[in-house]
């Protein structure tokens, strides 16, 4: 079945006595070529030599979650929205690679659900990704939670994190240090992945029609914040200590972007503390954190926390 043309999409609602809701961020993707190129793009960064799982947050009706069957081995999708189970029992009948969990993204223990669903393919060398069409309203606490429910040391348990999203998002999140879209969100990325926008996606694709344009992101984790800034503590337990350190710095510095970094730090750093700091870091007294790299961070945050 095509699952992501008008028709069938309203005919699945339809029957099934739902109409799309605000509270879930329904905008239900209604031209394939959207989705088969977010699939494609998801499946581009796995090992395809390798058994292939992917998580899918909120299938909506199938209309990605049926490209992620045709590209990946496994696949797991999470949706909040009771009323969709049976329908998507219906709409994902002709796979047997997808499970659907009922279940808010935002309360599961991802680690411990990676663990349930994926071990057969990590135990056998294999890849997973995470991909989605998310709802707008928890983008952030989305990505968010899929990068800091592993420890910053180490390297993300995904290939990828390819993700539809609002495109005013997808551009700070792929911002260069400096720019007007670069904020504490890129930052924080930066420290554990690379983020490029991948395409643009126009409202027009999306029942119903979003107010907003949309952007494809790619996440590609690294090996984490030792891969940003070599320096950080050897030790395992120094080094999270450090990375704390290092996203306090950004959220300062950013909780007040039109400060300097001198004055955004003086609740927690004295001011000549900082500026002696920059000074080492060869870099102005006046400059602002939204001009700083995440390395530049790193650097500041380790002169400033060496005793
Ligand atoms: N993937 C479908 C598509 O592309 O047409 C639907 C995308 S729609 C923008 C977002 C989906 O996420 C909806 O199905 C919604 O019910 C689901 N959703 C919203 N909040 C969620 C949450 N916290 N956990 C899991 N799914 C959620």
């Amino acid at each position: 079945m095509q699952l992501c043309n008008p028709q069938t999409v309203r005919g699945l609602l339809d029957k099934y006595g739902l109409a799309p809701k605000k509270a879930f961020g329904q905008n239900f993707l209604i031209n394939p070529m959207v989705p088969e190129r977010i699939a494609d793009a998801s499946a581009s960064f796995a090992d395809q030599s390798k058994p292939m799982g992917v998580i899918e947050i909120g299938p909506g009706v199938g209309a990605l979650t049926q490209y992620l069957c045709q590209n990946y081995d496994k696949v797991v999708a999470i949706e909040i929205d009771r009323g969709l189970i049976p329908l998507l029992g219906e709409a994902l009948e002709e796979f047997d690679n997808v499970t659907v969990v009922e279940a808010d993204f935002m309360k599961i223990d991802l680690p411990e659900f990676v663990r349930e669903h994926f071990s057969d393919i990590l135990d056998a060398g294999g890849t997973i990704g995470v991909c989605a069409n998310l709802p707008y309203y928890i983008t952030t606490p989305v990505i968010m939670k899929l990068l800091e429910s592993y420890p910053m040391t180490e390297k993300l348990p995904f290939s990828s994190i390819v993700v539809m999203i609002q495109l005013e998002v997808a551009r700070r999140l792929a911002a260069k240090a400096g720019s007007d879209d670069y904020g504490s969100i890129t930052a924080s990325i930066a420290l554990r992945a690379k983020a490029e926008k991948l395409f643009d996606v126009s409202a027009g694709n999306f029942h119903p029609v979003p107010k907003v344009a949309s952007a494809v992101v790619g996440i590609i984790p690294h090996s984490g914040i030792r891969e940003v800034y070599p320096d950080a503590p050897a030790d395992e337990d120094e080094c999270l200590a450090f990375a704390d350190d290092v996203n306090d710095l950004i959220n300062l510095a950013f909780g007040q972007r039109r400060k300097t970094l001198v004055n955004a730090l003086s609740g927690k750093y004295s001011k000549e503390k900082t500026a002696a700091a920059l000074e080492t870091c060869g870099i102005r007294a006046d400059i602002r954190g939204e001009k700083l790299s995440a390395s530049e961070f790193c650097r500041i945050t380790d002169i400033l926390t060496t005793k």
